[in-house]
């Protein structure tokens, strides 16, 4: 189904760490697809200028949403400002995320706790700013989801990662936060679903993608034979807060091209 069926009309949807990405892409999707959408960013207001340009362009809603979303306090503002303009909040794609990589001995205590304060924490303190908002709006007629939470993972909540020992730990640590938070929340009509994404051509990997010999070796590990793009990601994300998913929650979506299928096995074991 085509962005433009605009299954997410009439729905309001926050994204976090939408500068830049998947983030930016699913932003720009959501909006194709007819949400009005909150673009969060942190640090300088033109990094999320490109996005918010990109979705008016397109005829979507927008609202710059700048906020640290480890910040307990700037994810409860972010919310109130996008709630506060628009009426509520739908959907929410805790997106935002970083890699701060040393092996295990030389990783400093600050490297692993801005990892996990972003990419765990973070998540936590949205998803929580988003449950209160949807368990504070009367639920939408033809009983579908009355909200909808898609938690960014990574293929690194299942597959151990040397070198990335904070980055598989808060990812881990998203998946089953991700099912927990779903299993509560069900029966107040809330979908929480995890996308696990595998490589994705972004500026996170850029150093492994813009290497031929990098790329090379990556691919390996890719039985689909090429790297993933951020619509491969958003298409996923597009669908998981849409009505067509609405008996879905507590899932993880892989978009990994098979990443996760152990490639290594294909002429061996
Ligand atoms: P990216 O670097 O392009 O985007 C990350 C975004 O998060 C940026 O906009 C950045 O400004 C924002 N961000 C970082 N810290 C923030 C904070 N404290 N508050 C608000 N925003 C913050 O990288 P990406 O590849 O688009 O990554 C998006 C998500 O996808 C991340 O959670 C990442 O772990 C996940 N992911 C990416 C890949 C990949 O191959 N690219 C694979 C698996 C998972």
């Amino acid at each position: 189904m085509a962005p433009t069926d605009r299954q997410l009309s009439q729905q309001r949807a926050i994204v976090t760490g939408a500068s830049s990405g998947i983030g930016a892409q699913i932003a720009r999707v959501f909006a194709r697809a007819g949400a009005t959408v909150g673009v969060n960013y942190r640090g300088a207001a033109a990094a999320a200028d490109a996005t918010l340009r990109e979705v008016r362009d397109g005829g979507g809603q927008a609202m710059a949403l700048p906020a640290d979303v480890s910040k307990e306090e700037d994810a409860r503002r972010m919310f109130d400002d996008f709630a506060g303009r628009f009426g509520g909040v739908d959907i929410l794609v805790a997106n935002a995320g970083l890699q701060k990589d040393a092996a295990a001995a030389e990783m400093t205590l600050e490297a692993w706790r801005t990892v996990i304060d972003i990419n765990l924490t973070g998540q936590f303190l949205c998803a929580r700013e988003a449950v209160r908002r949807f368990l504070a709006q009367a639920p939408p007629p033809q009983g579908r989801a009355r909200g909808k939470i898609i938690c960014m993972s990574s293929v690194h909540e299942v597959i151990p990662w040397a070198g990335h020992i904070n980055y598989a730990a808060s990812k881990g640590g998203v998946m089953l936060m991700m099912k927990s938070l779903a299993q509560e929340v069900a029966d107040k009509k809330i979908r929480v679903n995890g996308i696990a994404p595998g490589a994705i051509r972004t500026p996170i990997n850029e150093a492994v993608w813009s290497d031929p010999a990098a790329m090379a070796a990556l691919l390996r590990l890719i039985p689909y034979g090429r790297i993933g793009e951020p619509d491969d990601v958003a298409r996923a994300a597009l669908w998981l807060a849409s009505d067509d998913s609405d008996y879905v929650t507590g899932t993880t979506l892989f978009v990994d091209g098979g990443m996760t299928l152990y490639p290594a096995f294909r002429d061996n074991g």
